[in-house]
C-alpha cells in the first residue's frame, strides 16, 4: 500500500530532519529498537521501509530494509538497501551493533511506537491525572501500553528530560 505513494513520500520528508551525514532523522514515533514509526491508517509500518518503498521500489519479498549509516532512525532512501536477514546480522556483526537478538526491522516492540507523541506536559498530566488508562490514551492519542508505561515510569525518566527519544530501545530494564 506504500508502494508508488507520493503522498508517503511528502508525508516522509515533513517528518525528517538531515543531520550532519544526511541522515533523514525521523521525527514522528519510534519503535522500541530505534526504527522510526509511520502509522498509517491505522497500521505501523516500519518508517524506513515505506522510504524505500516510496522513494526506491518495492521491496523484493522477504527482503529487509537496512542501513549503510547504521542510524536505525533514517529514512533516507540512498542510506537503505534490501537485504536479506542473514546480509543484515552480518552487516550487524560486523558493525559490532548486535545486541540482545535484534537483528532486523522485524524484531520490534510495536507497542512502543507511539508514546514519543508525547511532550514531557502531556508526561506530568498523565502522572497527576485520576483518569483511567482509557481515558487517557483516547485523550492523547496513544496506545493504552503508553500509558501504562509512563505512569510506571518505565518510559519518560527524569534523566532524559532534555531527550524525549533516548529512553527508546537501549537501556530498557
Ligand atoms: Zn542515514
Amino acid at each position: 500500500m506504500v508502494r508508488g505513494n507520493n503522498r508517503v513520500g511528502r508525508l516522509i520528508q515533513a517528518t525528517i530532519k538531515v543531520d550532519r551525514r544526511g541522515c533523514w532523522i525521523w521525527q514522528g514515533g519510534k519503535f522500541g529498537s530505534g526504527y522510526g514509526c509511520l502509522v498509517m491508517g491505522g497500521k505501523q509500518y516500519g518508517a524506513h521501509r515505506a522510504s524505500y518503498e516510496a522513494f526506491v521500489g518495492p521491496i523484493p519479498a522477504g527482503m529487509l530494509v537496512c542501513h549503510t549509516c547504521d542510524v536505525p532512525a533514517c529514512v533516507n532512501p540512498s542510506h537503505l538497501f534490501a537485504g536479506t536477514y542473514r546480509d543484515n546480522a552480518q552487516d550487524m556483526i560486523r558493525k559490532g551493533r548486535q545486541r540482545r537478538g535484534r537483528i532486523g526491522p522485524l524484531w520490534v516492540d510495536p507497542t512502543s511506537c507511539s508514546f514519543v507523541k508525547l511532550t514531557w506536559n502531556d508526561v506530568h498530566e498523565i502522572r497527576a491525572s485520576s483518569e483511567s488508562h482509557r481515558a487517557l490514551a483516547a485523550r492523547f492519542q496513544v496506545h493504552i501500553k503508553t500509558i501504562r508505561r509512563v505512569r510506571a515510569g518505565r518510559t519518560w525518566k527524569p534523566r532524559n528530560a532534555n531527550s524525549p527519544h533516548s529512553d527508546l530501545g537501549e537501556g530498557r530494564a
